[in-house]
């Protein structure tokens, strides 16, 4: 056995030898051994981690978690890592971040740096002698990608660092942020607007978008900038005491840093700093979006360290959610996979937050109302974070005479069927279940499931496909598909078997039960439950078709929004189309041959405890169906007792009155003899 330190030693030299070797033939592009010697580099290192798992190295290269760089970019490993910074987003927060560093400084004088937190890309540049290597994202913080050739073209960044007043390290590593600064941003937007091309919501996503181009030419003509915040490595070592005099030192080399940043006495200061720059941050020349505190001594930074993968001695103070004023200059309203109609406001674009925001959701009718938001109108739009905008609040004092009331449109905008709120429901849902392209792929999922028509073998790949070729309009375009056998087989990876089992598949399904086919329409409200008591209650489609409220209502289990969902569905002449195209396919049941059956009809059932295979409610809808009456407490009268696991008292009550208990197997059993 080794000892630990060896192990770690051993370790640390192939990750060096390894960060050596991909350096050497990833930037240099000179390998200095063969992929042979390198591969047995490491699986030298993968075989010591295995053995010793609990030593691995956080930098190792061979575990590489998230953020995976562009595979057309070559992946370099950080030699330091590029670690996150913990958040603070108010002033309780940050007095505490300063409590918990005075704590671990007893009796020093802490001062702090304060930065401008740039809204950019992370990159690391390597120097050697003076010389710019190489330039890296930050990827996930232990590997990211060369991007030497696009940073190159950065102008502000030097590619060779001046030697005066200052001596130049034989390495240096130098970590900064690239941005795009905001008048840059706004002609380049301009120019590809007027020439008819892309542009981009944000600075940020420009900067992005302009590091990662594969052609350094297109780089080189986009307006970016680069600004020095730290120094990773430098050997031989600088000597600098503290940030701001890091910072300083860097500018001697030739950097530029962002164009605020102050030494701070206390964390008082730091607050008044951080408010202060909150008021200049439209004057600010780029985006920002928060400071950055670090504790300003470089050996007070060493003896606090690190917690977990974040240094005690920094933080980044954000900035709350920014609000703009814009313009509504539309609502649309659009239809989910399962029908729910959503307003959508669309505005005259804004920068909210560093962000073009152009469309609000404003979630269903209700919100309108509530808001009192008309087309036309001045609102307050809100964004947090990554948060989806939001309509705070709408400027009834700005409103012109022809601003228009918002109403919920009668029809569907997509496929015209009657739109339906009932009472005391929030969303208003497309009533064309079986007919609505928006909600095609739901419709098909749903009628083909398990429960309903049970085509198996029609799975997600098959549907995709078959949407994409418009073979599948609605639900009963699958019951032609026997019609498309050569289309079928030229889909990909389709075999002529495949495709005969699918065929047969569906031939199989048309043979169902009432209770299925109406399960499978998909119908709001009508689970499988529903769907046997309907089918129990109406004995027929044309019966069910023909229900009015008060009928549906006297089904065990559909209460009034249900029984309008019913209605609704065969209202809407869509779907009635559909349902004719689907018997006319042949999609038959035999017809019930008893009249409704209930066995139970009057008795008094108790279900307690939990039922593995279904809910209480489930339960209590299944024994109703039967004709019995469900009760919460047990009494002489009570029939019988349903009792799954962890029944109580009930289950007591029950055996002391000697009363017949059913465990689940046994209530399963009994509903079987009485359920199709
Ligand atoms: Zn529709």
């Amino acid at each position: 056995m080794l000892k630990n330190s060896d192990v770690i030693a051993q370790m640390r030299q192939l990750i060096q030898l390894i960060a050596k070797h991909n350096h050497a033939y990833y930037v240099m592009d000179q390998p200095s051994i063969s992929d042979n010697e390198y591969d047995q580099l490491f699986h030298q290192l993968k075989a010591l981690e295995q053995q010793y798992p609990e030593l691995l190295q956080p930098d190792t290269p061979t575990n590489k978690v998230g953020g995976q760089p562009l595979s057309k970019f070559q992946t370099v490993t950080h030699v330091v890592p590029m670690l996150s910074l913990g958040n603070v987003f108010n002033q309780e927060e940050l007095f505490a971040f300063a409590r918990r560093i005075e704590e671990r400084l007893p009796n020093q004088q802490v001062e702090y740096d304060v930065e401008l937190k740039l809204d950019g890309l992370a990159i690391s540049l390597w120097y050697e002698n003076g010389v710019l290597i190489r330039g890296v994202t930050r990827g996930d913080g232990e590997t990211g990608e060369d991007i030497s050739q696009n940073v190159k073209t950065i102008r502000n960044l030097p590619k060779y660092l001046s030697h005066n007043p200052v001596e130049i390290p034989q390495l240096l590593e130098v970590r900064g942020e690239v941005l795009m600064p905001k008048l840059g941003f706004e002609r380049l937007n301009a120019a590809n607007e007027a020439k008819g091309e892309k542009t981009f919501a944000n600075p940020r996503n420009a900067a992005a978008g302009s590091l990662r181009q594969l052609d350094p030419n297109i780089a080189a003509s986009r307006p970016l900038a680069f600004y020095a915040y730290g120094i990773a490595q430098c050997e031989p070592h600088h000597g600098l005491a503290s940030m701001h005099e890091s910072l300083h030192w860097l500018t001697q080399l030739g950097f530029e840093i962002a164009e605020r940043q102050f030494l701070c006495s206390s964390i008082q200061e730091v607050q008044q700093r951080y408010e202060q720059i909150q008021q200049e941050r439209p004057n600010l020349s780029v985006e920002i979006d928060g400071m950055v505190i670090k504790v300003d001594d470089l050996k007070q930074q060493q003896q606090l360290g690190f917690l977990s993968r974040e240094p005690r001695w920094a933080t980044a103070y954000k900035f709350p959610a920014e609000i703009a004023r814009t313009t509504v200059e539309n609502i649309d309203w659009q239809v989910g996979r399962t029908g729910t109609l959503t307003p959508v406001a669309r505005l005259q674009p804004v920068l909210v937050g560093g962000v073009t925001v152009s469309n609000v959701t404003l979630h269903n009718i209700g919100e309108i109302h509530r808001l009192d938001v008309r087309v036309g109108d001045q609102v307050s739009v809100y964004r947090s974070g990554d948060v989806i905008p939001k309509v705070e609040r709408v400027w009834p004092e700005f409103r012109s005479a022809d601003a228009q009331i918002v109403q919920l449109p009668e029809n569907c905008p997509v496929c015209s069927s009657p739109v339906v709120m009932p009472e005391g429901e929030a969303l208003a849902r497309c009533s064309g279940g079986l007919y609505c392209a928006a909600q095609r792929i739901e419709a098909i999922r749903h009628f083909v499931s398990r429960k309903a028509l049970d085509i198996e073998g029609l799975g997600d790949r098959w549907v995709e496909s078959l949407l994409h070729l418009d073979l599948l309009k609605d639900v009963a375009d699958i019951y032609h598909l026997h019609e498309h056998r050569d289309t079928l087989l030229g889909i990909e990876k389709m075999g002529e078997k495949s495709v005969q089992n699918l065929i047969d598949a569906i031939e199989n399904s048309k043979k169902t039960t009432l209770a299925r086919f109406i399960y499978a329409l998909g119908i709001r409200g009508v689970g499988e439950t529903t769907a046997r008591m309907l089918a129990n209650t109406f004995q027929t489609l044309e019966a069910l078709k023909l229900a009015d409220i008060e009928a549906l209502k006297k089904t065990p289990d559909v209460g009034d929004i249900t029984a309008e969902w019913i209605l609704d569905f065969f209202l809407a002449p869509h779907n009635l189309e559909v349902l004719d195209r689907l018997l006319a396919a042949g999609i038959h049941w035999d017809a019930p041959t008893a009249p409704t059956r209930q066995p139970l009809n009057g008795e008094s059932w108790v279900v307690t405890g939990t039922l593995s295979t279904m809910g209480r409610d489930d339960a209590t809808q299944r024994l109703q169906a039967l004709g019995a009456r469900v009760s919460g407490s047990v009494s002489s009268k009570t029939k019988c007792v349903v009792a799954g696991e962890k029944a109580g008292s009930k289950l007591d009550k029950a055996e002391k009155l000697d009363i017949p208990v059913m465990n689940e197997q046994e209530f399963l059993e009994f509903l079987a003899q009485y359920e199709n």
